[in-house]
């Protein structure tokens, strides 16, 4: 597998990096520019939490832990989710998958529709800068856009440039113990998908310790050499 696609299938790209790197804010940018459709497992879990389903009372303390959901969990949600509609457009992968095993459900469950990964783009940080980074981020409650208390302010403190709402949340697992947990966990179990993905051509790396915009043209220019 080379990461080729025929225009009839539905482009499947993956967001790699650590907790903090960047993976949501770059994928919303995308959903945007090129109409795919941003899948983020950490969402998805955040809504079974709050939906109080049983995958959700699974996933809490582990989640509020640092550490990583059970694949079958996981595997489970991204399945349903995959199976909509509006994935026919094509999607975005950010925070999945995040072990080997998830990575190998993955290529099986493409390969029931005959799609394959058409890239998966490493965004590449500084873990320790981070840990700040991570610290200082916050989302619009009611769209999602995400912030940052350095990096990203709203125009107008407390108040989202996206849709006027004024409920800016802070994640309870964005605190500097459970993202030294995150992190650890990304090199343990995450960190190997890197050769995974190498070793089968789709890997394109992306230097994330620039400005926002920078990196989102160079994700850009990678996502159009799919899209074509
Ligand atoms: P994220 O929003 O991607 O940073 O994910 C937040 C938390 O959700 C992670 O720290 C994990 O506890 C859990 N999580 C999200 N995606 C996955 C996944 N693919 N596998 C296991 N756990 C996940």
């Amino acid at each position: 597998m080379d990461g080729s696609r025929t225009p009839e299938t539905p482009p499947v790209l993956i967001l790699l990096g650590p907790p903090g790197a960047g993976k949501g804010t770059q994928a919303r940018m995308l959903e945007e520019q090129f109409g795919l459709v941003q899948l983020s497992t950490g969402d998805l879990l955040r809504a079974a939490v709050a939906s109080g389903s049983e995958a959700g009372k699974a996933a809490k303390a582990v989640m509020e832990a640092g550490d990583l959901v059970s694949d079958d969990i996981v595997i489970a949600i991204l399945r349903d989710r995959l199976a909509a509609p509006d994935c026919a457009k094509g999607v975005i992968l950010d925070g999945f998958p995040r072990t080997t095993a998830q990575a190998e459900a993955l290529d099986a469950m493409l390969g029931e529709t005959g799609q394959n990964v058409n890239s998966t783009i490493l965004l590449e940080v500084d873990d320790v800068k981070m840990v700040v980074r991570i610290a200082g981020r916050f989302t619009c409650g009611a769209c999602g856009e995400g912030y940052h208390d350095d990096f990203k302010k709203p125009k107008v403190a407390d108040t989202c440039d996206c849709c006027g709402a004024r409920q800016m949340t802070r994640r309870a697992d964005d605190n500097a113990k459970t993202v030294m947990s995150r992190l650890d966990a990304y090199h343990e179990q995450t960190a190997p998908l890197i050769a995974y993905y190498d070793a089968k051509g789709v890997l394109r790396r992306v230097d994330a310790m620039r400005e926002i915009a920078t990196i989102k043209d160079a994700i850009g220019a990678l996502t159009q050499s799919v899209m074509a």
